[in-house]
């Protein structure tokens, strides 16, 4: 793999942009190149382009830059898409790749079919942000890069818990520690703190969770109504379905709410079984441990068909 110093040899402008729905792997990965190149080519012209990011992630350097309008007629020489498997998932951005003259994509999405120009796919890296490290200058790698770096992995990593974290892991975190980050003060912000709504609709969302398949399926959903009566919005559910996965017996753990067009996003976690499978089936994607998709109709007949889903992939 080239590093991304030769990628933008001759790159007058370049713009970048992570997943629709974007977490702290697609905003940590995104922010890193976008940092990098704003501190080593300032004759280049760079945006970064996302959905509204979630609060937590505001303390990432230049953070407050992301531009969250796409304007029509913009062409950029270079499109770098981030933590994204596939163009779909770049949503507004979409079209920016499309026009770009040189497209490049860094994931680690098992159902990344390749769809840039250069490639840098490995699925089994356990974020974006750790292929993201290897293709910068080790030499150039600020605090307020590493910061958004680290941010990235801890969240996609389960602060290192996940059978994704190897020892590669391990050294990149170790070097990023050594640019003098205040890695606890990172994971108690972007991981351990929850506001006083997210912690009561974790609580209702376990307690209204239903098993199916003898124990090895758990279910748990909420609605559009319910979701203002807690006063949450999508953005508020982060381990929801991380946390239904840690019940014993269980090997597929999904959580359901439902989205401003009346679709519900479904979340997959699981202990092995691979439910990139699962939501292949409704055209989405992810990792084998954890995915995800969309699906429109009645909550009862999505969650019917989920289990009708689960079944076969788990008796494969
Ligand atoms: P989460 O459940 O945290 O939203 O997503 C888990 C994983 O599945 C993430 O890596 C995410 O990028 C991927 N994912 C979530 N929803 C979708 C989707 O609708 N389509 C695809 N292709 N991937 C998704
Ligand atoms: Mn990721």
């Amino acid at each position: 793999m080239q590093k991304i110093d030769e990628v933008l040899k001759d790159v007058k402008s370049v713009a970048m942009s992570g997943h629709i729905r974007p977490d702290g792997d697609a905003i940590g990965s995104a922010l890193a190149v976008y940092n990098y190149i704003k501190d080593n080519y300032p004759q280049i012209k760079a945006d970064v382009y996302m959905d509204e990011i979630p609060p937590v992630y505001d303390f990432m350097h230049r953070a407050g830059e992301i531009k969250n309008d796409r304007p029509d007629g913009l062409k950029y020489d270079l499109f770098i898409a981030l933590d994204c498997g596939d163009l779909n998932r770049l949503g507004q951005s979409a079209k920016y790749f499309e026009s770009a003259q040189k497209t490049l994509c860094i994931d680690h999405h098992i159902s990344n079919k390749n769809f840039a120009q250069i490639n840098y796919i490995y699925p089994d890296a356990s974020s974006a942000c750790q292929l993201v490290y290897k293709v910068l200058d080790e030499d150039k790698v600020t605090k307020e890069i590493a910061e958004c770096l680290y941010t990235g992995m801890v969240t996609d990593s389960g602060i290192f818990q996940y059978s994704s974290t190897t020892s590669e892991t391990m050294n990149i975190a170790g070097k990023l520690m050594d640019t003098g980050i205040d890695f606890n003060a990172i994971v108690d912000r972007v991981w351990n703190l929850k506001t006083y709504a997210q912690n009561r609709v974790l609580g209702k969302c376990l307690s209204d969770s239903r098993l199916y398949l003898d124990g090895r399926l758990i279910v748990s959903y909420i609605t559009a109504e319910e979701m203002k009566k807690y006063g949450v919005t999508h953005q508020d559910f982060e381990g929801i379905s991380s946390s239904l996965r840690n019940t014993e017996g269980v090997k597929v753990a999904a959580f359901l709410n439902e989205m401003e067009d009346g679709s519900f996003k479904i979340s997959l976690r699981s202990n092995g079984a691979n439910v990139a499978e699962i939501a292949a089936l409704y055209g989405g994607g992810g990792h084998v441990r954890a995915a995800g998709a969309s699906a429109f109709g009645r909550i009862e007949d999505i969650v019917e068909n989920l289990v009708k889903n689960t079944e076969k992939v788990l008796d494969v």
